[in-house]
């Protein structure tokens, strides 16, 4: 039996309490428990308890380009960053398409012992958009896959995704869409548009083609009572600086707007501000503030997209996209959402753990930190000041934009299950 005492935590922004964790679970919240005979007593006086976050989008890298990330590199990095698990991108080499693949990477997860991987399944083999995955046997497979997606191509086959929406339903299941057009978008680059460096408008996006039919065509395709189709890459393309915010807010007239958390966070990225420099290939990036949140997008996710750096420290035109997050994501949330007053540590809770593990069919997590829930938490010191050092990062690769910057908050995955690790 492992049994734990967090003493004086403040679950979810409130008023310091006591919990006891026995097996897992969440036996008992109080003030003043005493702590019993080879009890672990965790001091958390001034700490905030939050359900363990859960991510949606992660790209653990394994197997295939073992040189970015593995699955022990990025789920400890994952713990660091508060997550208690995190769904694997499909994008491996080889695909994550067959019942093999995910079961591997599953396995590996178990093995880290530091979060729960939940494999996201390829929607059509080899991401190739012409014919359809394995969905029922990576359903049946030990993983149990209930997300799919192609991740950042577009399955712009009406019918394939018909089926894909048909398919899934006898499950349960979920398709995430990546929402662009792929026609309009070849050989497309963040800088087009009428001020190249700035970030990008409307009017940038419409170029880019990264527009909203997919989701429209989903839209109708909801009536097949299938699959929520939500967008695996917000609505604001590949390599919006700031985009890949899950969730779309709406402007007046009903256009997807730039979430209010890009204009929030913006400040923390700009280049030349805070001395960070403005390095084309480290910008080029698929969401900094991945991980933040306006108040009204209903998930987040962040797209941890690690990359060697000689994938990022070349031409714009050929660097990789994407950023590592899981480490910075609650920092940026904080900063950005918590700290001004946008958001509360319950809505964090909502955003970053329930929504996410609902969305994502994981049972036990996103859970509510009340008696007999499971007791997966994260302690965050909201109060912790700290410098961006890549260097010191879990993950395998260093491609951060927040380099340098001071950021707040820091998680301390607690490890309440028996044989979970921490990640520090
Ligand atoms: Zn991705």
């Amino acid at each position: 039996m492992t049994s734990y005492l967090i003493k004086n935590a403040r679950i979810l922004g409130g008023e310091p309490q006591d919990l006891r964790l026995r097996d897992g679970v969440i036996a008992e919240i109080g003030a003043g428990l005493a702590a019993a005979d080879g009890e672990t007593v965790i001091e958390a006086e001034g700490l905030v308890a939050l359900p363990g976050l859960v991510d949606l989008h992660t790209h653990l890298r394994e197997p295939g380009r073992e040189d970015a990330e593995t699955v022990l590199t990025g789920t400890r990095a994952a713990a660091r960053g508060g997550f208690t698990a995190v769904h694997a991108m499909a994008n491996t080499f080889p695909v994550a398409d067959t019942a093999g693949v995910v079961e591997q990477v599953w396995r590996l997860g178990r093995e880290s012992g530091y979060c729960d991987v939940q494999p996201v399944g390829a929607v059509t083999v080899g991401l190739g958009g012409k014919q359809l995955a394995e969905l029922g046997a990576m359903a049946d497979s030990a993983a149990g896959v209930r997300v799919f997606s192609d991740d950042g191509k577009c399955v712009d086959d009406a019918v394939i995704m018909r089926r894909a929406l048909e398919y899934v339903k006898a499950f349960g299941g979920v398709v995430a869409q990546h929402a662009q057009e792929p026609r309009l978008t070849e050989g497309a680059q963040m800088n087009e548009g009428r001020s190249p460096g700035a970030w990008p408008g409307r009017l940038a996006r419409r170029r880019r083609g990264v527009d909203h039919r997919p989701r429209r065509a989903a839209g109708r395709a909801r009536r097949l009572p299938a699959a929520c189709l939500p967008p695996v890459h917000g609505g604001l393309g590949g390599d919006h600086p700031l985009g890949q915010v899950q969730g779309l807010g709406r402007d007046r007239r009903g256009h997807p707007a730039p979430p209010a958390a890009d204009r929030r966070a913006g400040p923390l990225l700009r280049p030349g501000l805070q001395g960070q420099p403005a390095a084309a290939h480290r910008g080029r990036c698929a969401g900094p503030a991945r991980g933040a949140g306006g108040r009204h997008h209903r998930r987040r996710r962040h797209d941890h997209a690690p990359h060697p750096s000689r994938d990022k420290d070349c031409e714009w035109s050929a660097a990789a996209m994407g950023m590592v997050g899981l480490e910075t994501a609650l920092s940026v949330v904080q900063q950005t959402m918590v700290d001004t007053g946008l958001m509360t540590w319950a809505d964090v809770a909502e955003r970053m753990s329930a929504r996410p593990a609902a969305i994502g069919r994981l049972a036990g997590q996103g859970r509510p930190v009340s008696v007999d829930e499971p007791a997966n938490l994260v302690l965050v010191d909201p109060a912790y000041r700290g410098t961006v050092n890549p260097e010191s990062f879990a993950t395998r690769s260093r491609n951060t934009p927040y380099r340098g910057l001071e950021l707040r908050t820091r998680g301390r995955h607690v490890p309440a299950r028996p044989g979970h690790r921490s990640g520090r």
